[in-house]
């Protein structure tokens, strides 16, 4: 695929500027129209889509239907229903000490925003963040990731049947690309990705003074209590640790069970993997070889006990769903987010000691699980760790409401997006005081 020179980025940056200043994105029939065109263009697109994520990341069409078409069409259909609503100006109340005055808070756009994907759910994280710029009313740069070729292709079919450039446009590209897109004086940064890259991003923003949100990873930790229900735990075990090989970013990375079950959780679990995942490719694909590569150098060196998997082969970029025991926090398998179909387990006999070395080994995380038969009881346990989201007896689907903030704190980012907060996010509050 060949990349966009730096003097074409120029030309198409400074065209987005141009036609922001027209003011058409301002207009909320314009930002409804180009949400359905958008709905549309991925429509059109469905079959390409899987096949590219087939293609790219070995992703099966149920997964694709769930977690990456669909859920940006109930995105698109929910801020369709609500757009009206959220643009309105909100009216407060005056202070004695300006009145007599009326003052509101009006949302305005930012301007020219660019956005960066990463691979692992390629359309959901491109597009989601996108209907947040469409609601704001802003033009956008999205730059998919150079390691999905396929999807990435798609993208940029999508966008440019939806819309024209001097809008929104594709830019593909890697690192050099997004080093030069990056030195623009964007208005606004919408980055998903590495912390090691997000800080990268930050560098750059700070030169122009361009706000950003960062949607990072990291390590999530599933505690399991020892009144926990096995059987749920397993289940969701399964689908949150493996699903998409283990790419994704609110997957558990790791396991933290107390002592007094885990042998019958790990029975269970281990039982269940071979039943699920039988063979090496059974999880899908890894990004890339090198990704496969880093799997098996960290479980080489990892002092843990394999109960299952362990299989790798670089070169089809697959990795057998593994579930290492005995685990400590000086592992290699702890050192840094997985993002692999590898389950490490560490054992708890205190959960005040279990919460201080989460927080001290990998403090805010993007999300906390903990499994537990009376849910009170994990509501400490939650509150006494840091972290973006938290969920009790279930994992990651908490991303699928448009009415729950996305977002990590600290090492797992800043802002947050989906529904409501995905128009907050893009746009700047201003206040307005009229003397009548
Ligand atoms: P990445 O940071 O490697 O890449 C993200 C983007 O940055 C890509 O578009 C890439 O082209 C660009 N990039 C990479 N290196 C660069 C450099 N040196 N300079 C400038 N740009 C560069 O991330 P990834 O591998 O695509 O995704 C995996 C990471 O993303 C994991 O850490 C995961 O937890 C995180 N993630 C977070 C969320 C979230 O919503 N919080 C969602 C998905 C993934």
């Amino acid at each position: 695929m060949s990349y966009p020179t730096p003097e074409t980025i120029d030309t198409l940056f400074a065209n987005q500027k141009q036609f922001f200043a027209s003011r058409k994105t301002c207009d909320i029939a314009f930002r409804k129209h180009s949400l359905e065109a958008l709905k549309q263009a991925v429509l059109n697109n469905r079959e390409q889509l899987y096949a590219a994520l087939d293609a790219d990341l070995g992703k099966p069409r149920d997964i694709v239907d769930l977690a990456e078409i669909g859920e940006v069409i109930h995105e698109i259909d929910f801020a369709l229903e609500h757009l009206d609503e959220w643009a309105e100006p909100v009216e407060v109340p005056t202070p004695e000490i300006i009145a007599p005055s009326r003052c509101y808070v009006s949302q305005e756009p930012f301007g020219v925003s660019y956005i960066i994907g990463p691979f692992n759910y390629p359309v959901n994280l491109t597009l989601t963040p996108l209907i947040g710029a469409i609601v704001g009313g802003n033009t956008c740069i999205v730059k998919p990731s150079e390691t999905i070729p396929e999807t990435s292709a798609v993208l940029a079919k999508i966008i440019s049947e939806a819309f024209e450039p001097e809008y929104i446009a594709v830019v593909q590209g890697g690192r050099e690309e997004n080093t030069h897109l990056l030195s623009l004086p964007f208005d606004f940064i919408f980055f998903t990705g590495s912390p090691t890259v997000g800080k990268v991003v930050m560098r750059a923003a700070a030169e122009h003074l361009t706000p950003v949100v960062l949607e990072l990873g990291g390590k999530c930790p599933l505690i399991v209590l020892p009144d926990a229900d096995l059987d749920q735990t397993v289940e969701q075990l399964i689908f949150g640790k493996f699903i998409n090989s283990g790419q994704t970013c609110i997957a558990p990375d790791y396991l933290y069970v107390h002592s007094s079950v885990k042998d019958a959780l790990l029975t269970k679990l281990v039982e269940r993997v071979k039943h699920d995942f039988p063979n090496i490719a059974s999880t899908g694909k890894l990004v890339t070889s090198r990704q496969v590569a880093r799997l098996q150098t960290l479980l080489t060196q990892s002092n843990g006990a394999v109960l299952v998997g362990g299989e790798a082969d670089a070169e089809k970029r697959v990795f057998s769903a593994t579930v290492v025991d005995n685990v400590q926090w000086d592992d290699a398998l702890m050192a840094e987010e997985l993002f692999g179909p590898i389950l490490p387990v560490l054992t708890f006999d205190s959960i005040e000691t279990a919460v201080d070395l989460v927080n001290k080994h990998h403090p805010k995380p993007l999300a906390v699980y903990v499994f537990t038969r009376t849910p009170d009881s994990a509501i400490p346990i939650i509150d006494a760790i840091q972290s973006g989201d938290a969920q009790v007896n279930g994992v990651m689907v908490h991303a699928f409401s448009p009415y729950l903030p996305f977002g990590g704190v600290g090492a797992s980012g800043m802002g947050e997006y989906h529904g409501h907060y995905s128009y907050l996010t893009f746009t700047h509050k201003k206040s307005l005081r009229i003397v009548a």
